[in-house]
């Protein structure tokens, strides 16, 4: 439990992302526990920290001179309350590295608190950076002039900062966190901050002040009084408290989740039985399914996903924004799976693509080769298609221009773009929506990102059922999408017209 749950109801950063109402459930049912995804996710979380952590200083270098010890002070996480006077004591020794930090006070009336994972003392000043251990990716690289500068982050409080050709990534939560720590900060604070994102050896500055002005605006709208459903409630630990509510209320949102339903709710449409009544065409049909529990309606008239004489489906995984390790893919009689436990990034995800795409060209060539027509599917293709493009990139294993003829070709296919024009789902056209409505059933339940996160590390640390669950998942999601487009071949059977 975080000090602002246990102590307080004091408004932290992730507190003003995504949905608002969610700080009213947790002020009001603070005894609710976490979902075991976000359980799954901890280790992750720990690991990066650590990382980070072990990289500290903890005493001066050679070179950085000796007129004033070193002072590191690192505070118990599992004492968050006692942390909050224990950071304001170690600033006021003057220690130069303070990790685990708690700072809280109020802002423009608000009761805030900031867990900032270290505060770094800029050099022999009295003011303090606050440094965020973010699992974004929070710079890019690029070609050009320095743009960002970094301080290595076995440098904090010692080195200077080295400028590097780099953009930065924003995330309003990394912004509002230094915002935040800085206005607590007060005159402690020179108006910089640094987030460490993937690559945990470098602390990125950042202007925090540029923060601000957002964060007040955020912490200047006020809760809502009610429950909407968005995307996020589907790991949302609130979601049985809010599901009753929004169903007792007959809640558009259960429909059109998000902004979806703001057109409806500007004409006065606020509730499911009142769209079906406006009659309104395609949504209302679609609110109208919805209550009925049919999940897919399907389009007059779409044409049917094309078929070739050789088919293969295809599904990737990869690791964070680090690595494909996983191209699996389905030639209607077996399953190949080419895959590495190795760090992703280096040569053993090239060799494992260059397997893959040598296998899949192969494929084609001897297709062709045959006089028959080749195709590759694959289930809304961004992520194949950014990863085939980055591996060609990174790689010089695979010629790039010939995986970019292949994506733009007619024989690398995007089942889901099909979906879309031949169906409508009252819960998303996903693969593990239509499935289902083709006949096909996963072997387990359904692997979101954060599970697959936490697969990937177990599968690399040598856990023989993690890879087992991980191959056998992407195997499912192959066979899925060739269930699915077969079942769009021969025009939905089965499923009511729109
Ligand atoms: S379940 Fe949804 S609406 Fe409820 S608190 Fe969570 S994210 Fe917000």
């Amino acid at each position: 439990m975080s000090w602002s749950e246990n102590k307080s109801c004091a408004v932290r950063a992730s507190d003003l992302v995504g949905c608002r109402y969610r700080l009213r459930q947790r002020r009001t049912h603070p005894e609710v526990p976490e979902p075991p995804e976000a359980l799954l996710r901890q280790p992750q979380v720990d690991a990066a920290r650590a990382a980070v952590f072990d990289n500290l200083p903890v005493k001066r270098a050679l070179g950085d001179g000796s007129a004033r010890r070193f002072t590191r002070v690192d505070l118990d996480p599992a004492r968050p309350a006692e942390s909050v006077t224990a950071t304001r004591a170690a600033m006021a020794r003057g220690a130069d590295l303070i990790t685990n930090a708690v700072l809280t006070g109020t802002v423009d009336g608000v009761e805030v608190v900031a867990e900032v994972d270290v505060l770094a003392r800029r050099g022999a000043t009295s003011t303090y950076m606050p440094v965020m251990i973010s699992n974004h990716r929070v710079a890019r690289a690029h070609d050009g002039e320095p743009r960002m500068r970094f301080i290595p982050t076995g440098r904090l409080s010692l080195g200077a900062p080295i400028a590097v050709a780099a953009r930065a990534r924003h995330h309003t939560v990394d912004g509002y966190r230094l915002a935040l720590a800085h206005l607590l900060l007060g005159a402690a604070s020179d108006g910089w901050g640094a987030l460490i994102g993937q690559d945990r050896t470098r602390a990125y500055l950042v202007e925090s002040t540029r923060y601000v002005a957002p964060l007040r605006d955020a912490l200047a709208q006020p809760i809502p009084e009610a429950p909407r459903r968005l995307k996020q409630c589907a790991s949302c630990r609130f979601w049985p408290l809010c599901e009753s509510q929004l169903t007792a209320a007959d809640d558009i949102s259960l429909v059109f989740p998000g902004g979806r339903a703001d057109s409806f709710r500007e004409r006065g449409i606020d509730t499911v039985a009142g769209l079906i009544d406006a009659n309104l065409g395609e949504p209302s049909r679609i609110a109208e399914a919805w209550r009925e529990g049919v999940p897919v309606l399907r389009r007059r008239g779409a044409a049917p996903v094309p078929r070739a004489d050789v088919e293969v489906d295809v599904d990737m995984e990869a690791y964070l924004d680090q690595g494909a390790y996983l191209w699996g893919a389905f030639d209607g009689e077996a399953y190949h799976a080419f895959v590495t436990w190795e760090e992703v990034g280096a040569a053993a995800e090239e060799a494992n693509f260059a397997a893959f795409w040598s296998w899949l060209m192969g494929m084609r060539d001897q297709a062709h080769a045959e006089g028959k027509t080749f195709a590759a599917y694959c289930y809304a293709a961004g992520g194949e298609n950014h990863w085939l493009t980055s591996s060609a990139k990174r790689f010089g294993a695979v010629e790039l221009a010939e995986v970019q003829r292949f994506i733009v070709s007619d024989e690398w296919i995007d089942v889901f773009a099909y979906a879309r024009r031949h169906l409508v789902g009252t819960d998303g056209l996903g693969l593990k929506v239509l499935g289902p409505v083709a006949g096909f059933t996963w072997e387990d339940e359904d692997v979101d990102g954060e599970r697959s996160v936490a697969l990937r590390l177990a599968a690399r640390r040598g856990d023989a059922q993690a890879r087992e669950m991980l191959l056998r998942y992407n195997e499912d999601d192959c066979r899925g999408t060739r269930a699915v487009r077969e079942f769009l071949a021969a025009g939905a059977p089965g499923v009511p017209d729109l």
